[in-house]
């Protein structure tokens, strides 16, 4: 069993950027036109030490996993940072959330993994099982084995707990945030960067305006609409309920206990939907994402969450093996408004950005939450803006930190979510030559996993070539490498010499 105190890897491996490449130093008689400085070397995994050669002044919309991370990451670098937040008082709804080594070594280097490991829990293993019988297809290690495999944990912790965590972080480091401040217009033209209050004032004194207003996005429409494109909510077609229950109420019931007592979690696969179970909150308590198609009143609707009820939910499930069921017969009754909460996407966006406004977390790449990537790939995006924001030399320059902040994560981002889709059709397929196909595959894989071989599995959670991808990449890693080939002009063609020769001088921007 793996002990929160075990000790596992937290520092992603040490990364400089690298040197100026030496063929591309001008020469005595090549000409440089930017006397600024060659930028600082970073090393991302000191990133304690990382300066902002430029402070700027960024304002922030929300403050979700998305905002505090771009506000604590940006804070730690230099940069003077206010948020601004719709409701009044942040809190997370009670259910978990899978922190995944690319989330998790980010969040080592902005100073709050110790108190995520702390809280949460490391899970051993994820073990796939069919809807009817909780018959095992087959299972998925995870920590310790991921963890030194990715030199960064996997973790499942309460919301509420990482929100608390994020929040705190952000008032140790004075971090000014503003609740009960929705935002309400911004400056039609993007190149000045102002957002409207509810009060009617405007916030100018800012260079960059940072959209973390989760799917729902504002500026996103906004943007959208400056783009010409319809910006639409998508259907997924599914609907979730999210319920945590108590072990107190499994007392006398050993196994349902030991699912909570142990280190598991557990995803069930059946027609139409699937489900993911895992213990938080030092196994007291027991969350359950439950997945089924939406109902004919959730279509169209705008609203995301509608009431349902603990009957309702039994007679969804009422098909499901006797462990869910005896699970779900846990949640009180007496809880009689269960929150379901309708999955919505948006199509790609053309871009992520538009003059001093750009968009982060679920305001650019909302995704389903079958590969557990939607918090991690936020916290990406605040990873890789705390680098490039950190590399420009004034704020004239914040165009190419946004440039290069897009091409890290626009492409990367939008495969996962293509990933979460993917995964969806696979988990949900109905019983039949298509779902016995999918469950050989798993079966197939997880033997040849044992014998340390990699073979494609289906649900692209598991699938260890699919994990490398999500988890392995260290994006502001590679947010520093690539930054000198992204700001650099590519070469201007060869001068004529006067005997026709081509000259060797060149014209180069060292940095931005
Ligand atoms: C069932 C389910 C399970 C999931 N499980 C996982 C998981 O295991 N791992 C994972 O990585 N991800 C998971 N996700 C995805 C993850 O929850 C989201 O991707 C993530 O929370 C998005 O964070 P965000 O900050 O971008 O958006 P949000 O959390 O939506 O935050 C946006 C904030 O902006 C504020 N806001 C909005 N408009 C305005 C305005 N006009 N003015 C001021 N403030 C505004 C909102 O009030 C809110 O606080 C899951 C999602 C679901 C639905």
């Amino acid at each position: 069993m793996v002990r929160k105190k075990d000790k596992m890897p937290l520092r992603a491996s040490t990364t400089t950027l690298p040197k100026s490449n030496r063929s591309n130093t001008p020469s005595s008689s090549s000409i440089s036109i930017t006397p600024s400085p060659i930028p600082q070397q970073i090393d991302v995994s000191n990133f304690s030490s990382f300066r902002a050669r430029t402070p700027l002044r960024v304002t922030i919309i929300g403050a979700g996993v998305a905002g505090l991370c771009a506000a604590i990451g940006l804070t730690l670098t230099g940069h003077t940072v206010t948020v601004y937040e719709s409701v009044s008082s942040i809190k997370e709804v009670g259910a978990g959330i899978q922190v995944a080594p690319n989330a998790a070594r980010i969040l080592d280097r902005f100073g709050v993994l110790e108190e995520v490991v702390r809280d949460g829990i490391a899970l051993e293993r994820n073990s796939l099982r069919r809807w009817e019988d909780d018959g095992e297809i087959g299972w998925v290690g995870l920590m310790p084995g991921v963890g030194k495999k990715y030199n960064a944990p996997l973790l499942v912790i309460h919301r509420a707990d990482l929100q608390r965590i994020l929040l705190n972080r952000a008032h140790s480091l004075s971090i000014k945030i503003h609740t009960g401040c929705p935002i309400t217009a911004i400056s039609p033209d993007f190149s000045t960067p102002s957002i409207k209050l509810a009060s009617g004032e405007w916030v100018t004194d800012t260079d960059l305006v940072i959209a973390a207003d989760g799917i729902k996005s504002f500026v996103r429409s906004e943007m959208a609409r400056r783009m010409g494109v319809k910006d639409e909510t998508v259907s997924t077609g599914d609907a979730a309920y999210r319920v945590v229950i108590e072990e107190e109420r499994m007392r006398g019931d050993p196994k349902m206990r030991a699912l909570v007592k142990g280190n598991m979690g557990v995803r069930w696969m059946g027609p139409g939907g699937h489900i993911m179970a895992y213990p938080v909150r030092s196994h007291k308590l027991y969350n359950m994402v439950l997945i089924h198609p939406i109902r004919p009143h959730q279509i169209d609707t705008e609203s995301w969450t509608s009431p349902g009820t603990k009957s309702e939910m039994l007679k969804t499930y009422s098909g499901w093996n006797s462990m869910v069921k005896q699970l779900l017969s846990y949640v009180p009754d007496d809880q009689e408004v269960i929150m379901e909460w309708t999955l919505n996407s948006h199509a790609p966006l053309k871009s992520w950005r538009e003059g001093r406004f750009v968009l982060i977390g679920d305001a650019c790449h909302p995704m389903l939450p079958y590969v557990a990537q939607g918090a991690a790939n936020a916290i990406e995006d605040a990873g890789v803006l705390s680098v490039t924001l950190g590399m420009i030399s004034s704020a004239e320059k914040i165009d190419d930190a946004l440039r290069v902040y897009e091409v890290v994560r626009k492409e990367r981002g939008e495969a996962i979510q293509a990933s979460a889709r993917d995964t969806q059709k696979v988990l949900h397929l109905k019983d039949g030559r298509e779902q016995e196909e999918r469950d050989r595959r798993i079966r197939e894989s997880t033997i040849a996993a044992r014998g340390g071989e990699k073979k494609g599995n289906p649900d692209l959670w598991a699938d260890l070539r699919w994990q490398e991808f999500m988890w392995g990449v260290d994006v502001m890693k590679e947010a520093a490498e690539r930054w000198s080939e992204l700001t650099s002009p590519p070469p201007p063609p060869p001068a004529p010499t006067p005997s026709g020769m081509s000259s060797s001088a060149h014209i180069r921007i060292q940095a931005t």
